[in-house]
C-alpha cells in the first residue's frame, strides 16, 4: 500500500485511517461490515491487531454503497467478515471481485448458526406469492405511483425471489450466535496468522465466557417483559425474540428503506388499539415522526431499539452494550402501565 492512498484514506475516517496505517507487512488485514459483528471480531482480535469497520454511524447496511478507499481496503484485506448476501448487498460485486484472494466468513453461511426465516403474516412482511392475489393486489396497489413503476417491479421481484429463500439475517441477536460468531472468526483468524493462534484462542474463550454470562443476564432481565405485544420498526428482531421467549405484534415497514404506505400505517394504527399493543419502537436510522402519528390516541408509548449500535462506542464492548440496551430500552416502555 502506497504512502499516498493511505494519506488520502485517512482523511475520509478514522477507523478506516487506523486500521489501513497498520495495514504494514505484518499486520492483520481483516475487514467487517457492520458494527455488532465487527465487536466480536474485534475482541477476538484484542492486543493483536483492529479491524476495519464498513458501514458505520448509523447507516443501514440494507442500503449502504461502499466508498472508494473502503472498495481499496476491501481488496488488500487477508480476512473479510460479513453476515449474509442479502444482508449486505453492496458486498456482493466487490466479494466476486476479490476472486480468492482473501478469506470470506458468511456468518448465515456457518454451520452449527441458528437461522430463521423471514416473518410472514399479520404485520410482518407480506411476500407476493403467486398464489394468493391478495398479496400481489396490494403489492400492486403500494407501487402504483410514478413513472418507473416497471422497472423499479421487476427489480422488486427479483430481489424479493432472492430473499425469499434467504434467512432473517439479523442473525447476531441472539447470543448464542454472537458465540458462534467468535468460534469461526477465532478459528479461521488462527489459520491465517499463525503467529497469534494463541491469542485468538484466550480471547474466543474469555468472550464465550461473557457471552454466557450476558445471555443469562438478558434472560432474567426479559422475563417479566413475555406477553406484552409491542411493534418494532423492521423486522430486525427475531433472534432475540425467540431466545426470550417474547411476543412482538408486528413491524411498521414492510422494507427498512421503502416508505411506508398511507394504507398500512392505518392498518397497523388499528392494530395497536385492537391487540393492546404498549410500544411502538423506531430505530435510530429512521424516522421517529411516524411513529408519534401512530400511536396518537392509542395509549401505547414510543420507545427507541437498534439492532447495530449505531450510536455506541465502536470495539470489543459493542455487541454487550447493544444487547443490554436492547433488553433495557424494552423494559422502559413495556414495564409502563398505560
Ligand atoms: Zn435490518
Amino acid at each position: 500500500m502506497s504512502q499516498i492512498l493511505r494519506t488520502s484514506l485517512c482523511v475520509l475516517a478514522i477507523t478506516t485511517c487506523t486500521s489501513l496505517a497498520a495495514f504494514g507487512d505484518e499486520k492483520l488485514r481483516v475487514v467487517v461490515s457492520i458494527p455488532p459483528i465487527h465487536s466480536l471480531v474485534a475482541g477476538v482480535m484484542d492486543g493483536v491487531g483492529e479491524p476495519t469497520l464498513l458501514v458505520s454511524g448509523g447507516a443501514s447496511p440494507h442500503s449502504y454503497s461502499l466508498r472508494p478507499s473502503q472498495a481499496r481496503a476491501l481488496n488488500a484485506a487477508h480476512l473479510v467478515v460479513r453476515v449474509s448476501e442479502q444482508m449486505e448487498n453492496f458486498l456482493e460485486r466487490p466479494i466476486e471481485n476479490l476472486a480468492g484472494k482473501a478469506k470470506v466468513i458468511t456468518l448465515s453461511e456457518v454451520e452449527g448458526m441458528t437461522l430463521y426465516e423471514p416473518r410472514e403474516g399479520g404485520l410482518w412482511e407480506e411476500h407476493d406469492h403467486e398464489d394468493e392475489p391478495a398479496h400481489g393486489d396490494e403489492k400492486h396497489h403500494e407501487h402504483s405511483k410514478g413513472t418507473e413503476k416497471h422497472e423499479e417491479h421487476a427489480h422488486e421481484e427479483k430481489h424479493e425471489e432472492h430473499a425469499h429463500e434467504a434467512a432473517d439475517p439479523h442473525l447476531w441477536l441472539d447470543p448464542q450466535n454472537a458465540k458462534r460468531i467468535v468460534n469461526v472468526v477465532s478459528m479461521t483468524l488462527q489459520k491465517t496468522y499463525p503467529q497469534h493462534a494463541k491469542a485468538f484462542r484466550a480471547n474466543a474463550e474469555k468472550l464465550a465466557s461473557r457471552l454466557n454470562s450476558l445471555d443469562h443476564n438478558l434472560q432474567a432481565a426479559t422475563q417479566p417483559l413475555r406477553g406484552k405485544p409491542y411493534i418494532v420498526f423492521h423486522d430486525a428482531y427475531r433472534y432475540f425474540d425467540e431466545r426470550y421467549k417474547l411476543s412482538p405484534a408486528g413491524a411498521i415497514t414492510i422494507s427498512p428503506d421503502r416508505p411506508t404506505g398511507a394504507r398500512r400505517l392505518s392498518e397497523i394504527h388499528k392494530r395497536i388499539k385492537s391487540q393492546g399493543v404498549t410500544c411502538v419502537f423506531t430505530e435510530p436510522q429512521f424516522q421517529p415522526k411516524l411513529v408519534q402519528t401512530l400511536i396518537s390516541g392509542t395509549g401505547a408509548q414510543a420507545g427507541t431499539l437498534d439492532p447495530v449500535g449505531a450510536d455506541l462506542p465502536l470495539g470489543p464492548d459493542l455487541y454487550f452494550k447493544l444487547m443490554r440496551k436492547l433488553a433495557t430500552n424494552m423494559s422502559a416502555c413495556l414495564k409502563n402501565p398505560s
